[in-house]
């Protein structure tokens, strides 16, 4: 089943939130998908994490509706919603064991002890921690911990785990570790999983759609790479990754496209779907991701397009190396990134250089 096919699992319809006279959610609306890991991604204040407790039902709404499973939660308190949360701070009790903290949210269930203890055992296996259940949740990590609380959670087999930037507390690694852990996990249980995170890189590796944020308002709600590839607008563009500019100016619009003069790089033919709205009193231009171009060694040719530079800045990352490259004609150096490539020279400042592009790779802001 692709994405649209799905059925929904949640809907907000023009939800706003007032704090006092602070208008918080500014309108959102958006469904997700069941069975889908569905993040919220913005900077330090935009609402995602009032918008992730609203279906959680911490939060009240000002106005609008949020639905699960295509009924209006409006009476509905947090208690009685299939939702379940896992917090950046584990919140699991550190004088319990981990089976009894996983436990804990069974304890007023009706099934037998054993079916009970299979149940925890079956969700510390889910999570990775299967042979942990006797340990002191005290004695656990940081990564421990957050996998108890998982499945702490999973164990009400919720239909919605909502998750409030679980990952944000563990050093990179075990973060990355947990990343890939955490989408497995979801493909394997199904559920659908809301995921808030300011680290777009998180958002990028493990979605399947993403709400940006800016501001209480949705600005782009798209799959990764669209968001990556085709960002509506240049506050997306600069959030998600890295994006060059250049100035540039619209010269005619036809059937077969539209013709545009770019700083640095000349004439060229964009698609519309390559054009998007600017901002206002921005001024129009073109921008790329710098690893779509390319410098090109002594004997290489561009397939597309070539352009002459000058090498202004050179930052080594062993697999990667980052030039700062100003192009002939044009007014600041932009940044190139280039896989290195064992026995390959990385290239100095002050280097002339031939860098390839290419049209199709651009997005226009106008
Ligand atoms: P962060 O990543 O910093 O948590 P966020 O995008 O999750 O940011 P929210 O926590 O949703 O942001 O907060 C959105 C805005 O609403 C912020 O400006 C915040 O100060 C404000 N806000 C949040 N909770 C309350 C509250 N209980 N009372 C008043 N204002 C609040």
């Amino acid at each position: 089943m692709t994405t649209t096919e799905k059925p929904n699992m949640i809907e907000f319809r023009d939800v706003h939130k007032y704090y006092g006279d602070y208008h918080a959610l500014r309108g959102i609306n958006a469904t997700i998908k069941a069975g889908e890991f569905f993040s919220l991604l913005g900077p330090s204040g935009c609402g995602k994490t009032t918008l992730l407790r609203t279906i959680a039902g911490f939060e009240d709404i000002s106005s609008g509706a949020v639905l699960i499973d295509d009924k209006k939660m409006d009476d509905v308190p947090a208690n009685k919603r299939p939702t379940n949360m896992v917090f950046q701070s584990y919140a699991i009790f550190p004088h319990l064991t981990v089976e009894e903290n996983v436990g804990f949210g069974l304890r007023r269930d009706p099934r037998s002890k054993d079916e009970k203890a299979k149940a925890v055992a079956e969700a510390l296996e889910m999570v990775g921690l299967k042979g942990y259940g006797k340990r002191a949740a005290h004695a656990l990590s940081g990564g421990q911990r957050q996998r108890v609380a998982l499945a702490r959670a999973l164990i009400l087999k919720p239909k919605v785990l909502l998750l409030d930037e679980p990952l944000s507390a563990l050093d990179k690694k075990i973060r990355e570790q947990m990343q890939v852990e955490l989408i497995k996990l979801q493909r394997e249980v199904g559920i659908t999983f809301v995921l808030v995170t300011h680290d777009q890189e998180e958002a990028l590796v493990m979605s399947d759609r993403i709400a940006v944020m800016f501001e209480g308002q949705i600005a782009q709600l798209a799959d990764p790479e669209t968001l990556y590839r085709r960002p509506n607008s240049r506050k997306v563009a600069n959030f998600i990754g890295t994006m060059n500019f250049l100035p540039a100016e619209v010269l005619s619009e036809g059937a077969g496209g539209i013709e545009v003069e770019a700083q640095g790089f000349g004439r060229m033919t964009l698609s519309t779907d390559q054009v998007m709205a600017g901002e206002a009193g921005q001024g129009a231009v073109v921008g790329f991701r710098p690893e779509t171009l390319t410098i090109l060694y002594d004997s290489q040719t561009a397939t597309d397009r070539e352009v002459m530079g000058t090498i202004e800045e050179v930052v080594y990352f062993g697999d990667m190396t980052y030039y700062d490259v100003k192009l002939d004609g044009t007014t600041e150096a932009l940044r190139i990134s280039m896989r290195n490539v064992f026995g390959r020279p990385v290239l100095e400042i002050a280097t002339r250089a031939r860098v390839a592009w290419s049209p199709g790779a651009l997005v226009m802001f106008r």
